[in-house]
C-alpha cells in the first residue's frame, strides 16, 4: 500500500462577492450585485472605470472604481483593451478582487459557491493518508469544513471527530482547521488509517470513475 493518495484540488468560485452598501433608492443596507459591465468614461484627457453592480433588491447601480483620474498612458495597454472590449475574463478577475472591493466596504457577503477541479498528483485509494493541496487564486473561498464536508461527503460531526483525534491537519500549521477559510497554496492533510470506507473518501478526494 502506497502511503499518501495526494490530490490537487482547484477551487473556483461560481459567483462573485456581494459588497453590503447602502443603496441611496430603496433605503438601507443592501447587496449589490455584479453586473459583469463595465464602463469607461473619458473626461477631458482623463479616464475614469468602474465595474458596475446593482441592489439585489431595487437594482439601482453603483460604480465601483477601477481606476479614476488617469491619463491614458499611466493605463496598462492589457487594461484599457479588456475595458474597452468588456473582456469577461479580465472583468472576473477584478469582480472577484476581495481586497480591492474592500476598500469600498467592510460588509461583504462571500457566497461560497464553487466548482472542484480534481487532479491526482500521486499515490492510489488504498493509501492510508489523503493530501489535498489547493489551488484558490480567487480569494473568495469556503472554510475548510464546509469544503470537506461538501467535496468528500462527510459530515461535519464527523470531520470535528477526526480532527479531535489529531486526524486533520492543515498546512502551513494551524490551529482550528476545520474553521480557517481555504488559502491558495495550503494543505489539507488527513489521516484515513481508521476509517473502514477510505478507498470510498479517497476516491471522491481524487474524482474520475
Ligand atoms: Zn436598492
Amino acid at each position: 500500500m502506497s502511503h499518501t493518495l495526494t490530490v490537487q484540488w482547484t477551487i473556483e468560485p461560481q459567483t462573485a462577492p456581494r459588497p453590503w452598501l447602502a443603496c441611496s433608492r430603496c433605503g438601507g443596507q443592501r447587496a449589490f450585485v455584479c453586473s459583469g459591465k463595465t464602463r469607461l468614461n473619458a473626461n477631458g484627457r482623463r479616464l475614469d472605470a468602474w465595474l458596475i453592480y446593482r441592489c439585489a433588491v431595487c437594482e439601482d447601480t453603483w460604480n465601483r472604481p477601477i481606476f479614476e483620474r488617469r491619463t491614458v498612458t499611466s493605463v496598462a495597454p492589457d487594461a484599457l483593451a479588456a475595458l474597452q472590449s468588456n473582456d469577461p475574463a479580465w472583468i472576473r478577475q477584478v469582480a472577484f478582487d476581495i481586497e480591492g472591493l474592500r476598500q469600498c466596504t467592510d460588509r461583504i457577503e462571500d457566497l461560497a459557491d464553487s466548482s472542484v477541479e480534481r487532479r491526482v498528483l500521486g499515490g492510489t485509494v488504498d493509501s492510508a493518508r489523503l493530501e489535498i493541496v489547493v489551488v484558490a487564486r480567487h480569494a473568495s473561498s469556503p472554510r475548510v469544513d464546509r469544503l470537506l464536508s461538501a467535496e468528500l461527503a462527510l459530515s461535519r460531526a464527523r470531520l470535528t471527530k477526526l480532527e479531535a483525534a489529531g486526524r486533520v491537519t492543515l498546512l502551513p500549521e494551524s490551529r482550528k482547521a476545520l474553521q480557517r477559510p481555504i488559502r491558495d497554496g495550503c494543505r489539507i492533510v488527513l489521516d484515513l488509517t481508521a476509517e473502514d470506507d477510505r478507498a470510498e473518501i479517497a476516491q471522491r478526494a481524487r474524482g474520475g470513475p
